[in-house]
């Protein structure tokens, strides 16, 4: 059965201020689109909405959508950029992937290179990892003093709050997997030579922290699912259905914005093309 957008959102709504127990949140979801038949259609349809709503933003001029996504390794992350704007001109759609911070990026504070990378009016942005790697990694790596990643979630919580006030929406997205599908997914990795490329040995250092990066995730979760921003857990063992959660809740957003064209300061008429 096919859920409707609201219905889907509020299953994978974070309400604000809330704890937020991943153990407790199923990473499959089999009631949310429980044929993989309509979740790619659904995905089909959705997506091509996208691009007509994208073109309207860039139309309008006025404001932007970022789509920030979070996940651990093999999350799906990348896969959900594919999945979900494939539709949408190149011209309209921004990714920006945040590795590890150069030394410029460094010499800065954390939220420099991503206030930079912040789509313009009438753009959507996409972060494939974003600002929350610094109270994540950085925090269950030890990256940064404790005190000064303590202070983050506030800095977070005002900086995308000044966006929001600046005509940014933000949409926020944390890619839920199990542990067992992560196995899976990194053991492919190692047997699949077209996919051993893919293989970071880091990866299993930070699978071995699983339970710290789960407990970071938990903390980013409900200190910073914001009325302005709120966090939105998807159920991402399968990604087919990932990829249609994510869409139906773009094309939602979109249509709430509802972005108009602009009306002509000239009459169309008043002009002959000869
Ligand atoms: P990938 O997404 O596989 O290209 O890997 C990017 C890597 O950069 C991941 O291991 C991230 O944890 C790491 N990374 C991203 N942002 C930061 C940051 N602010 N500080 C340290 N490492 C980071
Ligand atoms: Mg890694």
């Amino acid at each position: 059965m096919i859920k409707t957008a609201t219905e889907i959102d509020a299953a994978v709504l974070i309400e604000p201020g809330a704890p937020s127990p991943l153990k407790q949140r199923d990473t499959v979801c089999d009631h949310l689109f429980s044929k993989r038949e309509e979740a790619e259609a659904s995905v089909a349809e959705d997506s091509k909405a996208v691009d007509k709503l994208q073109e309207r933003l860039w139309a309008e001029r006025k404001r932007a959508l970022l789509v920030v996504l979070q996940g651990i390794d093999t999350s799906g992350k990348d896969g959900t950029v594919r999945g979900v704007f494939n539709q949408c001109g190149p011209l309209g759609v921004e990714v920006t992937a945040f590795g590890r911070p150069s030394e410029q990026e460094l010499a800065h504070d954390y939220l420099w290179r991503v206030h930079g990378a912040t789509p313009a009016k009438g753009m959507i942005g996409v972060f494939n990892r974003s600002h929350y790697e610094d109270v994540l990694v950085v925090k269950v790596r030890k990256l940064a003093p404790a005190a000064a990643i303590e202070q983050r979630y506030e800095q977070i919580n005002a900086f995308e709050k000044h966006l929001c006030e600046n005509g940014v929406t933000l949409l926020k997205f944390m890619l839920h997997i199990s542990r067992d599908e992560q196995r899976q997914r990194l053991q492919e990795r190692l047997d699949q030579p077209d996919k051993n490329w893919k293989f970071n040995p880091a990866d299993l250092e930070d699978r071995a922290l699983w339970d710290e990066y789960e407990a970071a995730y938990e903390a980013m979760l409900s200190r910073c699912s914001t009325a302005h921003a709120p966090w939105r857990v998807i159920p991402a063992d399968k990604k087919w259905r990932r990829n249609a959660l994510v869409a139906a809740i773009v094309r939602k957003t979109l249509e709430e914005m509802a972005p108009a064209y602009p009306k002509p300061d000239w009459r169309p008429s008043d002009f002959r093309v000869v």
